[in-house]
């Protein structure tokens, strides 16, 4: 995100509103907008986190966002309301999109949680929504290899692996996974003696001055909290332990996990990597990811919030609440409360 060639001072260039107003009046100084344009100023760049929003704010327009420069027009796109993935501030986001492709996040006004903001984190934060080499169908191991197939035979093998086995069961999930998700997760294991765990990628803590309660997050997942209230833990190095003579292990979304495990393993992810661990299992589920299915994430101060599809998830992929819910529907279990 660049917003260059603006007479900013340095205060203001911290400050995304303090720094759009400042640039507006610059600009008026210099009596034209094209004057604005070529005018550098290199001593006070708009690079603090927290940059981008002064795309929003530019009451004329001539702040722009470099990264959407000529993919689309206002009228071109689609509009969905989501949930940045990007931490566990939840941010409220509109998901631009554009022939089925994410093509901007912008912020959506929440007074609670982000005001009228995004973090620069956030808003490039999407890329990863239109990855081409998604998994598109179940696939199922056959004489030591996976197989492509239909739902029903993923389905059936799935049953008889959870029907066949007792004992200790192993979830490991991603923290970016939907609440439904998770839920339908623990309740497809309930049958057996449970551990669920997930970790959560940390970085560095960037709050917006002059806002409060509204930072980048250190914890890097939407919906750390939401796997808690559900009885997941953070003791990730205890569960992959716990996997190695689990008899069922799930890896819900996790495609770089390191499980290992003598059970039968389930993969229910977006992507397999040519090394992951993953590769191992005896059936992946094809799932969709954020921008592919509705679902809620909690955020860190416990607020639940609601996403929705913003474009059609690839091949045979669905959500994993719905994948799992089936499963555990045909298991004859409970839902979990
Ligand atoms: S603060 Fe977090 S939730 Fe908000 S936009 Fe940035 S990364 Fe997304």
């Amino acid at each position: 995100m660049r917003a260059a060639g603006f007479r900013v001072s340095g205060r203001a260039a911290r400050h995304p509103v303090r720094g759009v107003r400042q640039a507006v009046q610059s600009g008026r100084g210099l009596r034209s907008r094209r004057a604005v344009r070529s005018g550098i100023h290199p001593e006070a760049r708009l690079d603090h986190p927290w940059a981008g929003n002064v795309v929003d704010l530019c009451p004329v327009g001539s702040l722009l966002s470099k990264d959407f420069l000529h993919k689309a027009r206002a009228w071109e796109l689609d509009k969905t309301a989501s949930v940045c993935t990007g931490c566990s501030q939840g941010c409220n986001i509109t998901l631009d999109t554009r022939d089925e492709v994410v093509v901007r996040v912008r912020p959506r006004p929440n007074l609670d949680i982000n005001r009228y903001f995004i973090c620069d984190h956030g808003r490039m934060h999407y890329r990863w929504m239109n990855r081409g080499d998604r998994i598109e169908a179940p696939l199922v191991r056959k004489d030591g290899a996976l197989h492509a197939t239909d739902w029903d035979e993923a389905f059936a093998r799935v049953l008889a692996i959870l029907r066949g086995a007792s004992g200790k069961a192993v979830a490991l999930v991603s923290p970016g996974a939907s609440s439904e998700a998770l839920a339908a997760a623990k309740r497809l294991l309930s049958g057996f003696t449970w551990t669920g765990a997930f970790q959560v990628v940390m970085g560095e803590e960037a709050p917006l001055a002059g806002v409060p309660n509204l930072a980048l997050r250190a914890e890097r997942a939407p919906n750390a909290k939401g796997a808690e209230q559900l009885g997941y833990t953070r003791d990730y190095a205890q569960a992959l332990a716990a996997a190695k003579s689990a008899a069922v292990v799930l890896v819900l979304d996790e495609p770089d996990c390191p499980v290992e495990t003598d059970g039968a393993l389930i993969y229910a992810g977006t992507v397999l990597g040519e090394d992951a661990a993953c590769r191992r299992a005896d059936v992946v589920l094809p799932i969709a990811n954020v921008a592919e299915e509705e679902g809620t994430f909690t955020n860190r101060d416990g607020r639940d919030q609601r996403y929705y599809q913003a474009k059609p998830a690839p091949g045979m992929a669905q959500p994993a609440a719905w994948v799992l819910g089936q499963l555990a529907q045909a298991m004859g279990l409970a839902e979990v409360q």
